[in-house]
């Protein structure tokens, strides 16, 4: 990637006013990183391009094209904030401090299994960098993939290094972003190099299946596009392998049986709106026996990354099993690129047309993980311990119903009083009974994804000590402590 390169690929989202701030962003890197060299050999100023590279395709704004051109300036040239400040402008300055900082944070890790920052003040700085906007985490995703595509280059001992840490972090960062497509690219580069015998196993063994199935796969993707033609529902509909690393988890989950492995072919349809998604569900089970317990709304109920599609797993005709993907384009632009797309949308919401423009699918607050990362570094400010914290960021998560539907994303493993602690501290601070899916359930009873739980809570009713030994949550843990003080002074 040059500068020519870069500057044409831009010239389709960017004006040309916007390119020339991009272009005197280019020139500024080239002089500083002038003279050193990336580990392939390549001039170093090749990476922050091909990094920005990245972030165009991913659609974000110019902001943040400006700041991966210059996001390593500051940590290895003699560039001063001040000076980025002065030539850029405050926002770009303050996106660069956080990508340096989000690297500061992580040289201060612990072994590679705790994947994080081991000193509270590096935590609390890395939580801080990328809560307060999430453009930073996201570049920081952009450099991690480049530096990934180019891991050939490097020893082996970093090799397995930054592949660990990048399964282990970034994977899941673009989990919780949302963003699809970067979490799929991450999960296959990180596992080749982790486990390269495993890997090539079983890209054999895909292939082999796939070259049988693809044949069934297109007669029936043409039977449903037939019918959606029909019915007059406009429509994109592709079919496509599920990724290795992701058949590598299926398998380890179903004793290395392939014929468990369900999903191993998905076909995705888009549509138009959101009624012609249920309109294709319908046609699909029509046409085909659908296996009950697969069938997902995640429309009516979205992902908490935001992720939104119905899934449907069916037996056809001939004893193929498929899963499909059904979507409008809107729901597809997210999943693929999550956050960074809603990055293009408030750039839009800036311009005036931006009310005849589609409307962004803004989460309910509790949902948006951005404003968990904010309540999350407060809690390390307030000195909660980081084994705590860890739980809270990367553990996988679970759906909680309150009894009016209000839905509640906590950490697996969670228990009644840590979703009392998330509606309120108040309830949590008075809970006397919980009730889970209309039964009564003690302290110790572990919540699963779905569960509706009602707290029964009474003004008489305090912490006790032994409450820490039902709580996952930080928050929960948290409040908890702070009352047993205050009681027993
Ligand atoms: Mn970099």
């Amino acid at each position: 990637m040059d500068k020519d390169e870069l500057l044409k690929q831009a010239k389709d989202r960017f004006s040309f006013m916007q390119r020339n701030k991009i272009e005197k962003a280019i020139d500024f890197a080239s002089v500083k990183h002038n003279g050193q060299l990336r580990a392939s050999g390549e001039p170093y100023i090749t990476h922050p391009l091909s990094v920005a590279s990245i972030l165009i395709d991913w659609q974000v704004d110019l902001d943040s094209v400006i700041a991966a051109i210059l996001h390593d300036t500051l940590e290895d040239t003699d560039t001063t904030l001040q000076e980025i400040e002065d030539n850029f402008g405050k926002d770009i300055a303050f996106l660069i401090d956080g990508v340096t900082k989000v690297s500061a944070a992580r040289k201060g890790m612990r072994e590679i299994k705790s994947y994080l920052p081991k000193t509270r003040d590096n935590l609390s700085k890395f939580l801080i960098a990328i809560g307060k906007d999430s453009r930073v985490l996201v570049i920081k995703l952009a450099d991690r993939l480049h530096n990934l595509r180019t891991l050939k280059y490097l020893s082996p001992e970093k090799q397995h290094k930054i592949a660990d840490e990048s399964l282990e972090v970034f994977a899941r960062l673009a989990d919780r972003l949302g963003m699809g497509r970067v979490r799929v690219e991450i999960e296959e580069i990180s596992f080749s190099y982790l486990e390269p015998k495993r890997y090539s196993y079983l890209k054999k063994l895909t292939k082999k299946r796939v070259a049988k199935a693809y044949a069934r796969l297109y007669k029936v993707k043409d039977e449903v596009s037939d019918i959606l033609k029909e019915q007059k529902i406009k429509h994109q509909i592709d079919g496509r392998i599920k990724s290795i690393y992701s058949l590598h988890r299926k398998l380890t989950k179903y004793d290395e049986d392939i014929n468990e492995v369900y999903d191993l072919m998905a076909i995705r349809v888009i549509v138009g709106s959101k009624s012609s998604c249920y309109k294709t569900l319908g046609i699909i089970h029509n046409l085909y026996q659908p296996i009950i317990h697969k069938i997902k709304d995640y429309i009516a109920t979205p992902k908490t990354n935001g992720y939104q599609s119905l899934h449907t797993t069916v037996k056809t005709s001939d004893d193929q099993i498929i899963e499909f993907q059904i979507r409008t384009k809107q729901m597809h632009d997210f999943a693929e690129n999550g956050m960074a797309a809603s990055f293009h949308y408030n750039e839009q919401k800036q311009s005036k047309n931006y009310f005849k423009r589609r409307s962004v699918s803004a989460l309910p607050e509790h949902l948006d993980w951005t404003s968990q990362l904010k309540q999350t570094a407060k809690l390390v400010q307030e000195g909660t311990p980081i084994e705590d914290i860890k739980v809270d960021l990367f553990g996988d998560r679970i759906f909680i119903y309150s009894p009016d539907g209000d839905i509640y994303d906590l950490p697996e493993g969670s228990f009644p009083l840590d979703f009392a602690y998330a509606v309120h501290s108040d309830i949590g601070d008075s809970s006397k009974t919980f009730i889970v899916n209309g039964k009564i359930a003690r302290f110790d009873h572990q919540l699963n994804s779905g569960d509706v739980v009602e707290v029964k809570t009474s003004q008489s009713n305090h912490p006790k000590s032994d409450w820490l030994k039902y709580v996952k949550t930080a928050k929960a843990r948290n409040k908890i402590k702070t009352k047993l003080k205050t009681k027993s002074v």
